[in-house]
């Protein structure tokens, strides 16, 4: 339960702290946009042309895990939101190579996730989009799942 607020209540969080960063870039003389608040951004069957998960791995914040979602030095189960400034930012190291290297393949998501959707390959979006379909039904307006990063004990590699 605790998931399905943080993935709506969360998100409306983020997305206030996004146009407050993007306001704040721009009364400081910059160019800022948000892609993911952009006319520009689109899902279309379920694949967005922005993700806010692929930018954190470019960024230096974490890896992918074997379900997919973020592992970071500060764990997963986080949301995250980005935007884009013309300002010149030293940027982050990124301390690592592979898309996948913070994460162990303990297989302790895969137990976890009640539609079977991981295995040792990684995440059927297809599984996983279903079930999170079912708990629409249940918990509308919000929805959602999030057992795979709340895995424990998950034994994601990040470094602290
Ligand atoms: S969100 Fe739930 S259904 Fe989707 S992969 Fe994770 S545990 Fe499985």
């Amino acid at each position: 339960m605790e998931w399905l607020y943080a993935r709506i209540e969360g998100e409306i969080v983020i997305t206030a702290l996004r146009k407050y960063l993007a306001a704040w870039f721009e009364e400081a003389g910059y160019q800022a946009v948000s892609p993911s608040l952009d006319a520009r951004f689109a899902v279309v069957d379920r694949k967005s042309n922005w993700s806010e998960r692929h930018v954190a791995f470019a960024a230096g914040l974490g890896t992918f895990s074997l379900n997919r979602s973020l592992i970071t030095r500060a764990g997963a189960a986080g949301r995250i939101g980005s935007i884009i400034v013309s300002a010149v930012i030293e940027p982050t190291p990124r301390a690592y190579q592979a898309f996948d290297e913070y994460c162990s393949k303990c297989g302790a998501c895969i137990k976890r996730c009640p539609p079977q959707a991981i295995d040792d390959n990684g995440k059927d979006n297809a599984v996983c989009s279903a079930f999170l379909d079912t708990t629409l039904a249940r918990f509308k307006p919000r929805y959602g799942c999030g057992k795979c990063q709340t895995a424990v004990p998950c034994e994601a590699t990040a470094p602290v």
